[in-house]
């Protein structure tokens, strides 16, 4: 209650502000996830890693764009590139341009993939993804991980974090399929659970055009994948003749140089990207195995799009892809590292209840003893605490991310002083709930 009468005193422009564009915007914003209650804190401008928001206060910015800011904010190289394709290249050709093919041969040897297309957002990607895989295997169902989100396309929009009470029984997990979602063509498995999927696939495995899923799920905070589970996923669903789609829309380069397939070692045969290889312009990617890329070569499956590969996004991928060199990663990755260590030294010394979790520059704080493993595991974690958490950093100037389900971020703009702070406020944190 404190916490949020600080909030509502510090925020007042912030709060005029989402008054007035909730008269044009549905809750005065431009896509659900920026909402919170009483209203989100509307940023004026960004640079590095802070953002500044209409009441005049620098926040360090812990979100970056839901980790799509890997490189920091108006990061001096990708000004660069994009001011040139403005002013010398241009906006948009609606035909081949040098610079696509170009990111096309890098993401090529970086994320291991024979053929890829460029499209603007994730839910395209795995829109895309999806129908590539029914037209290469001439299958119609697919099956997700229970909990998952894979953006808005209605065919994944089947048990996005949905209330325990809607899932049944912990041993049944039911979908609730949209009204245009044909029901029987999207069955939910829950994560780390490879007999259940084994089972899924016995009885439907040939219906089961695809199996879709974050090989790291990063829209529940942060949950790993136990050991062997993800090569066990990979040859289940050779057996069943079915694809495995990674979606690494929120991984990819924040999980390593060649995103998370690669660091873990399995291979699918189609993956999806975007946020941080577009340097915070709307790029996103998806590609695969040559055999299954064939399908759009060959018309099986047709994939269209008037800003594909534009010039501009382009040239800030080519930026992005300069920047994300290993060892650039891997220093950001060394201070996530040591602050996530430092944060567990508090945990530690408080007696709290929570642990930390991480997967290369990202990073969270999971408030519950035992490791999350499941989707019903997340939906048990503490949430008051969680959300008392960010809120405590909101109000001193540190900005995870607007929900509870993800992790903080951090890129190639932020120090190990940066750290330093997010540490320090979660460590007043431990005292004020020790006192
Ligand atoms: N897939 C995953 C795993 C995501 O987290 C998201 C967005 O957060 C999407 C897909 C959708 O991406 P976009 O918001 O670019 O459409």
């Amino acid at each position: 209650e404190q916490e949020w009468e600080r909030f509502t005193k510090d925020t007042p422009e912030s709060g005029e502000h989402n008054a007035r564009a909730s008269k044009s915007l549905p809750l005065g914003v431009t896509s659900s996830f920026q909402h919170w209650d009483p209203y989100p804190i509307s940023i004026e401008r960004a640079r590095g890693a802070y953002l500044y928001d209409v009441d005049g206060r620098r926040v360090l910015d812990m979100s970056m764009g839901f980790g799509a800011m890997l490189v920091g904010h108006l990061n001096p190289t990708v000004v660069e590139r994009v001011q040139h394709a403005l002013e010398e290249v241009g906006t948009l050709f609606v035909t081949p341009s040098p610079t696509a093919t170009r990111v096309a041969e890098r993401y090529q040897e970086r994320f291991g993939l024979d053929m890829l297309r460029f499209t603007q957002s994730g839910t395209e990607s795995t829109m895309y993804a999806i129908r590539t895989a029914r037209a290469y295997t001439r299958r119609k169902a697919i099956i997700k991980i229970e909990g998952g989100y894979h953006g808005g396309y209605d065919g994944l929009c089947v048990s996005v974090k949905p209330d325990l009470a809607d899932i049944g029984p912990a041993e049944a997990p039911v979908p609730q399929v949209p009204f245009d979602v044909e029901a029987g063509t999207v069955h939910v498995v829950p994560y780390n659970d490879l007999p259940y999927l084994e089972q899924m696939l016995a009885e439907h495995g040939d219906e089961v055009a695809a199996v879709v899923m974050e090989p790291v799920v990063e829209n529940l905070a942060i949950v790993l994948p136990d050991e062997g589970y993800l090569a066990g996923v990979r040859a289940a669903c050779d057996k069943a003749g079915s694809l495995l789609i990674f979606d690494e829309v929120k991984t990819g380069l924040t999980a390593g140089h060649g995103g998370a397939a690669q660091r873990m070692g399995v291979k699918p045969d189609l993956i999806t990207l975007a946020k941080s290889i577009g340097g915070g312009l709307p790029l996103a990617a998806f590609g695969g195995t040559a055999e299954v890329m064939q399908c759009v070569v060959d018309g099986r499956m047709d994939h269209f799009g008037t800003y594909n590969g534009n010039p501009l996004v382009m040239a800030a991928a080519e930026a992005v892809d300069e920047l994300c060199t290993e060892e650039a990663l891997a220093g950001a990755e060394a201070i996530n590292t040591a602050s996530l260590d430092k944060i567990d030294g508090i945990i530690d010394r408080f007696e709290l209840p929570a642990h930390t979790v991480g997967m290369g520059v990202k990073g969270c704080t999971t408030w519950a003893t035992a490791p999350v493993r499941t989707y019903r595991d997340y939906k048990a974690t503490d949430f008051a605490a969680a959300e008392l958490s960010w809120l405590w950093g909101v109000n001193r100037g540190v900005l995870t991310p607007p929900g509870l389900d993800e992790q903080w971020l951090v890129s190639l703009a932020h120090t190990q002083e940066d750290m330093d702070s997010l540490v320090g406020h979660f460590e007043e944190l431990a005292q004020a709930l020790r006192s």
